[in-house]
């Protein structure tokens, strides 16, 4: 089977109806490149960049961030990266300067976007190490926990102003860089259209929304068992996300577990999702369901999907997508 994954290192991710499919890896840490060579992925969907602010006392400044981002895109020769902003807080608590007052709630707190337009300090440094890292090679930039247009329209503003630095001090930059949203927070889901004016793409992050969709905490053991990708609330944020991106003309990915998992690539298909980032790990396999999948069973099986009534009833409909060529 292994031998079989290795064939398809380098043939294009493609659906036996002749589609196409993005097919990008999520990294952690630029050493993660490795693997995503090792299994021939010329991209990355998400790069979460907590990394740099692990095990240490003081945030990293502009040029640690700068070169880290150039070492993945030299060893992506200049090829696309989509660098996630600071996602701290919740489930992402690091050793750092940024101590972040206990919270309650701290999945509904001050965490990522959140906490960086509340620092700009702590924002500021890695934007324009971003925006720098875009004279570089092909590189985007995502936001992540938006639940406000009035986020992305701060981001926005303050990418304005580096910019305007950055030209003063006559540092290269992409002028035309994606500023993008991911998609985690159900508001966002529902009002995607709100959002398109300020966001040049997206990407859902569906370990999140299925956290605040379901109300359950993703960290915690004892709710966990109600942690369901494929409960129809989750599912229908899903489709009316891709759908309202589609029409604005918004490219779409998911990064989240559930696009790497074999069990819903097929569903996800099915609901019109073109693009998909995913863990280095699940990458051949995931290409190998998509390149032996045919879409247009999918998009009916996927559609009663969206209403399916009972556990019975979701687990049969996942059994023939799942048995459909
Ligand atoms: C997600 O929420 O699905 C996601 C990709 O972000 P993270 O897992 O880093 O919160
Ligand atoms: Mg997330």
């Amino acid at each position: 089977y292994r031998a079989s994954l290795n064939k398809i290192k380098h043939s294009p991710t493609r659906t036996l109806d002749g589609v196409d499919i993005a097919l990008q890896a999520n990294i952690e840490f630029p050493e993660d490149m490795t693997a995503v060579k090792r299994v021939g992925c010329e991209s990355v969907g998400l790069y979460r960049t907590e990394f740099l602010y692990m095990n240490r006392q003081q945030a990293p400044d502009e040029e640690e961030h700068l070169d880290a981002y150039v070492r993945v895109l030299q060893s992506l020769r200049g090829g696309p990266v989509t660098i996630r902003t600071l996602d701290l807080g919740a489930d992402k608590q690091v050793d750092s300067r940024i101590h972040l007052s206990p919270s309650a709630n701290p999945a509904l707190g001050l965490r990522a976007i959140r906490l960086c337009l509340r620092d700009l300090q702590l924002f500021r440094p890695q934007l324009r190490a971003i925006l720098r890292a875009s004279a570089k090679g092909h590189v985007r930039l995502m936001v992540p926990m938006v639940s406000s247009p009035q986020e992305m329209i701060q981001v926005r503003n303050l990418i304005g102003e580096i910019r305007n630095e950055l030209i003063q001090k006559k540092i290269p930059f992409d002028p035309q860089m994606p500023i993008g949203a991911m998609i985690e927070v159900p508001a966002l889901a529902i009002c995607v259209d709100l959002f398109t004016p300020y966001a040049d793409f997206f990407s859902i992050g569906t370990n999140d929304l299925i956290q605040y969709s379901l109300a359950i905490d993703r960290v915690d053991n004892s709710v966990n068992y109600l942690y369901d990708p494929l409960h129809p609330a989750v599912l229908r944020l899903i489709k009316m996300s891709i759908d309202a991106a589609n029409k604005a003309a918004k490219s779409v990915s998911m990064c989240g577990e559930m696009a790497g998992d074999q069990r819903y690539v097929r569903l996800l298909l099915g609901l019109g999702l073109r693009a998909f980032s995913v863990n280095p790990e699940s990458f051949l396999e995931v290409k190998q369901t998509i390149n032996h999948s045919e879409i247009k069973g999918l998009i009916r099986l996927a559609n009663r999907m969206l209403k399916a009534k009972t556990n019975e009833e979701v687990t049969s409909l996942l059994e023939q997508i799942n048995g459909t060529k």
